[in-house]
């Protein structure tokens, strides 16, 4: 990358950071560094990096999406993370919310159906030194059960429901936060915060527009 273009992008990233997250409510500092730290240029197609910090989702391999940055920062603050807990991401895509959350936990695990994907985010998340990230490739509407519990999980695809698997794979205190919607491409985001062993409370935070969740307990 040119000198140029590296300075260009530097002050693109803090203009999106300051007018499409700050100044639209992302209060979280932790989340608003580790923005600042993973540099998105890295996750997106070579000839969208000059776009890389406009917010909007941008197309990836295999007809999928990198997300929205403000959604990224949304849903990563509503994990409400100290830093030190377990995260089980949903949808690799990219990598890039998953390079994100490394920076706001302890540890990572992601799931992504897509082997072209899985490999090309393993790939990537390891040469950019993401080490407290794996990458799984498998169904994660059924979650990761070997390294469950979860204080966080968060989806990045949108479910007719909130699969059970996942549920039940959250430790108690810890969030669920996941698109959920009658119809593939238009879903409310839901929280879900485990109570205790048999419990769950279960809010709408705002509407949201994802690719679909395809898999045993999703569409
Ligand atoms: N988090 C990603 C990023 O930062 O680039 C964006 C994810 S994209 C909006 C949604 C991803 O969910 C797609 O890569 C899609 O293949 C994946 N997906 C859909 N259903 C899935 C499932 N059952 N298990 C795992 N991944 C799934």
């Amino acid at each position: 990358m040119t000198r140029y273009l590296e300075q260009e992008l530097a002050g693109q990233k803090q203009r999106m950071i300051d007018l499409d997250l700050v100044a639209r409510g992302i209060r979280d500092q932790a989340v608003i560094r580790a923005i600042r730290e993973v540099a998105r240029e890295n996750f997106v197609p070579d000839e969208l990096r000059y776009h890389a910090y406009d917010d909007n989702p941008l197309p990836i391999e295999d007809g999928q999406t990198i997300s929205q940055p403000y959604i990224v920062a949304y849903m990563i603050e509503a994990l409400q993370l100290g830093g030190r807990e377990r995260v089980l991401e949903i949808g690799t895509g990219s990598g890039y919310a998953a390079a994100v959350l490394s920076r706001c936990a302890s540890e990572v695990f992601t799931v992504e159906r897509i082997p072209d994907l899985a490999e090309s985010a393993r790939e990537r998340l390891a040469r950019l030194g993401y080490r407290n990230v794996l990458v799984h490739l498998g169904d994660g509407t059924l979650g990761w059960p070997e390294h469950a519990p979860y204080h966080g999980i968060v989806v990045t695809a949108g479910a007719p429901e909130v699969p059970a698997g996942l549920m039940e794979q959250l430790a108690v205190g810890g969030r669920l936060v996941i698109p959920v919607g009658a119809v593939p491409h238009l879903q409310t985001l839901v929280r879900v915060r485990r109570a205790d062993e048999n419990s769950f409370h279960r809010e709408e935070l705002c509407a949201v527009r994802f690719v679909p969740l395809i898999g045993e307990q999703g569409w």
